[in-house]
């Protein structure tokens, strides 16, 4: 199947050339359909799998025809990064079209984006705090939008933008297009959902698991040797990239000094950084001036370096949720990637509660030579799991990318 059977204007036919994709990915060839045909949906897929462009083009499409220099369609989605991936994603599919897209959000000047606004846009995607100072300085109408996209739904509740969800919403014409992206489906983005869409087509890749093609192993360490394990783990290796996640953004810089000191290029990203910062390192990390990037779940919410080969838990996840879209982060678009997730005493509960979702068990691996202290005991880490839990020792290094010996869990 191709984009062809899309029949997309050839502008925009030219843009899914210019990135190179020929195949739709599995959400594109269900979700573009339904959004060509105007009417609302319910998109729920596992990040990765190409969710972008599924909004994307068929927006660009609509908007091809109609008039131009008013806001058509919004995109909501809750961090900057992200909104600034699917400002790229659109400026790169719709180079042909002329439609013109901006950014909003905060914590760089508004100047820019006013700018951008008075010289007249089609498509907007923001974040919901800054969104809404616009609308109320009265510096944004939204009594134009045809479309309305909420990505990553979920990460937005999580984050506490509900309310400014729902206000946003209010701004909107109740006449309008609605679709509605998210990774998992709790109690509150149903409810949400339910409110604001009309009758939506739902369409499901997956059920709430990470990307099948990421292999998860998990690695029993004792607590105070974790920073070693991962300078182990990585030592004399070519292991592409790496995106570590630490539970807190002083352990991220902490970490990422400490992986300096062992000669690897590391940077951290979290958010006590200036946008410049991050965006240096987000940046560093994409064209390969870093190798390892460590970061705290909200900063490395979105993203998209589609090299990432690892990605390793440094700190247990708190919810499957946010494992799922950690481990999202590698195996993009069908590439495949490991995911490793360190596991102290007291993880065992959420281990349990990981293996249910992906429906199997995660191979318990122990780096070969690796000194875990004396009377280390993996199967002490897991007293709050089944005591049947068996270890394997792998004579295998982390370096084996490419080996071919690649390790499947599922
Ligand atoms: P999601 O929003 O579902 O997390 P993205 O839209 O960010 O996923 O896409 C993930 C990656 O896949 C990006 O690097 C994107 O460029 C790539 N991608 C998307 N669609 C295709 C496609 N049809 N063919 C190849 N790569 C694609
Ligand atoms: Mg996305």
């Amino acid at each position: 199947m191709s984009f062809e059977r899309f029949s997309f204007d050839r502008r925009i036919a030219a843009g899914v050339k210019f990135v190179g994709y020929t195949v739709p990915t599995p959400i594109q060839a269900k979700a573009i359909p339904v959004v060509l045909r105007g009417g609302d949906m319910l998109g729920l897929a596992q990040t990765g799998t190409g969710k972008t462009a599924a909004f994307v083009l068929p927006i660009l499409q609509r908007l091809s025809v109609g008039p131009r220099g008013k806001i058509r369609a919004l995109i909501v989605a809750p961090t900057r990064e992200l909104a600034e991936q699917i400002h790229e994603e659109i400026v790169k599919l719709g180079r042909e079209t002329k439609i013109r897209s901006a950014t909003i959000y905060g914590g760089v000047s508004k100047g820019p984006q006013l700018q951008a606004l008075r010289r007249g846009v089609e498509i907007v995607v923001a974040c919901p705090g800054r969104l809404l100072d616009h609308v109320d300085a009265g510096a944004l109408d939204l009594s134009n939008v045809e479309v309305l996209v909420l990505d990553e739904a979920d990460r937005m509740c999580d984050m506490g933008f509900l309310p400014d969800i729902k206000r946003i919403i209010r701004q909107v014409p109740e006449k309008r297009q609605t679709l509605f992206f998210s990774a998992t489906m709790p109690e509150d983005i149903r409810m949400l959902a339910d409110k604001i869409l009309n009758k939506p087509e739902m369409v499901q890749i997956g059920i709430s698991a990470p990307a099948e093609t990421v292999s998860h192993a998990l690695y029993p360490v004792p607590e105070d040797r974790r920073k070693e394990l991962l300078a182990a783990m990585l030592k004399g290796t070519s292991t592409g990239r790496v995106l570590v996640f630490t539970r807190t953004k002083h352990r991220a810089r902490s970490l990422a000094i400490y992986m300096e000191k062992q000669g690897h290029r590391a940077t951290a990203l979290q958010g006590n950084m200036t946008q410049s910062q991050r965006q240096q390192a987000i940046n560093g990390f994409r064209k390969g001036k870093y190798d390892v990037l460590i970061a705290t779940d909200i900063a490395a919410r979105g993203i998209d370096v589609s090299q990432i080969s690892h990605v390793v838990n440094f700190d247990m996840p708190d919810t499957v949720d946010a494992y799922t879209h950690r481990i999202g982060r590698t195996g993009r678009a069908e590439r495949s990637g490991e995911a490793f997730t360190f596991a102290i005493r007291g993880d065992g509960l959420m281990v349990k509660q990981i293996e249910k979702t992906l429906g199997t068990k995660l191979e318990r691996r122990r780096l070969p030579e690796f000194e875990y202290g004396s009377g280390f005991d993996p199967e002490r880490q897991f007293l709050q799991t089944s005591s049947s839990t068996s270890f394997s020792r792998l004579p295998k290094s982390f370096s084996s990318r490419g080996g071919g010996s690649r390790r499947r869990s599922r």
